[in-house]
């Protein structure tokens, strides 16, 4: 199960977008730095309009939502990457997570101490950044330090473990390359195959998928007149292409939250920023649906039957035989009552094998040999 990381510097309303996020008072927001200390930890409802209406047409029931699992680390600062501040304790959290939140602040508010003394989103993009890739470099060179230990120990070695290593010592350090320069490793559109697995396997801090969230204040957010972000878009553009940039009101989603427990709808961003987590993880939903409970179930984009099995259970993925598949846009028109042999006897209830790739929104039952 993937997690994100609510990440940015103290003071810029992560503790507020947390709480609202999760309806509750985990988090700590207070109008000084340092408020939160330790990660807490936050399962999200994924809002799905397809899962309620299977939960109509099935009768269910039950209606079990994917989750994400929301991790609110405390604020960085300038220099942690040198340990000041509550330095790599949080650095380690972030190396923990698989997506990143980054919330910049672009409310003015001269209440709110802003820790660099002044509102300037970019220039908070760039510490936060900086500090990422500094941390990458120092993880670099210890790599390398211990890789090349590792190769004078000759012993029980084969040609190609030495040719391995050599591979990983130029994949490294020609990252460090890119990072000195201040630019993503991500950004370098010719790595090889090979040579991504190596940089994946070191799960870098400045290459986490990341979620843009420049929080604005209640007025301009309610208003709809949005501040210009053309800055961080630029920015965004730049160092991290391709990654959304939704801007919020932090402040808004919490007083929204405590009004609307139930529901998440109307004016709030995170239905958008949930979703838009999981596209960034590439992650995507199947259902399985029956008058007990319907149920959405997270996994990765491309991933096969089997495997998509083996998230209800290990065992299922080992005595996987076959599936039965309706695909979504098959029921969505439909209204209950409603009987699957109808479906059956129109041709759209499909057998699929081992070989098939789930995609989003299918409905699958399994069928096992256990
Ligand atoms: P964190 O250190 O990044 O977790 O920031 P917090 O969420 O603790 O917020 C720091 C302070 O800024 C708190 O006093 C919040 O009430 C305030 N704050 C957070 N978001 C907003 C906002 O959108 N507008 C305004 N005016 N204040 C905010």
């Amino acid at each position: 199960n993937l997690t994100s990381g609510i990440v940015g510097l103290a003071n810029v309303g992560k503790s507020t977008f947390f709480q609202a996020i999760t309806r509750s008072k985990l988090g700590n927001p207070a109008n000084y730095p340092f408020a939160t200390i330790k990660p807490e930890e936050a399962r999200v409802l994924v809002p799905n309009s397809r899962l309620d209406h299977l939960v109509d047409l099935y009768h269910a029931d039950r209606k079990i939502p994917a989750v994400l699992k929301i991790f609110d680390i405390a604020g960085l600062v300038r220099g942690a990457s040198d340990n000041k501040g509550l330095g790599n304790a949080f650095l380690a959290d972030i190396r923990a997570v698989d997506g990143i939140f980054q919330v910049v602040r672009s409310f003015k508010d001269p209440e709110i101490t802003h820790i660099e003394g002044s509102v300037d989103p970019v220039r908070d993009l760039t510490i936060v950044q900086d500090e990422l890739l500094l941390k990458d470099m120092e993880f670099i060179e210890n790599e390398l330090e211990r890789i090349r230990k590792q190769m004078k120990n000759r012993g029980g070695k084969t040609a190609q473990d030495f040719a391995d290593m050599d591979e990983e010592i130029a994949t490294l350090e020609e990252a460090y390359d890119i990072l000195i320069g201040g630019q993503r490793i991500i950004n370098k559109p010719d790595w090889t195959d090979n040579q991504i697995d190596i940089l994946n396997r070191n799960h870098f801090l400045s290459t986490k998928p990341s979620v843009f969230l420049a929080n604005i204040s209640e007025e301009d957010y309610l208003n709809g007149t949005i501040p210009s972000l053309s800055g961080i878009e630029d920015w965004v553009s730049e160092f991290a292409p391709g990654s959304p940039v939704i801007p919020i009101s932090a402040a808004y989603e919490s007083k929204y939250a405590d009004e609307h427990p139930s529901a998440i709808e109307g004016k709030s961003a995170l239905p958008e920023i949930i979703t838009e987590m999981r596209k960034t993880l590439h992650l995507i939903s199947y259902f399985t649906c029956g008058p007990l409970e319907c149920r959405q179930w997270t996994i990765r984009e491309n991933t096969l039957c089997p495997q998509a099995a083996g998230v209800i259970h290990t065992d299922f993925e080992k005595t996987f035989i076959n599936a039965e598949l309706i695909k979504y846009d098959d029921v969505a028109g439909l209204k209950p009552p409603y009987e699957e042999k109808i479906l059956r006897s129109k041709g759209k209830i499909h057998r699929v094998g081992k070989s098939y790739v789930v995609q989003d929104s299918d409905i699958l039952t399994f069928h096992s040999a256990a």
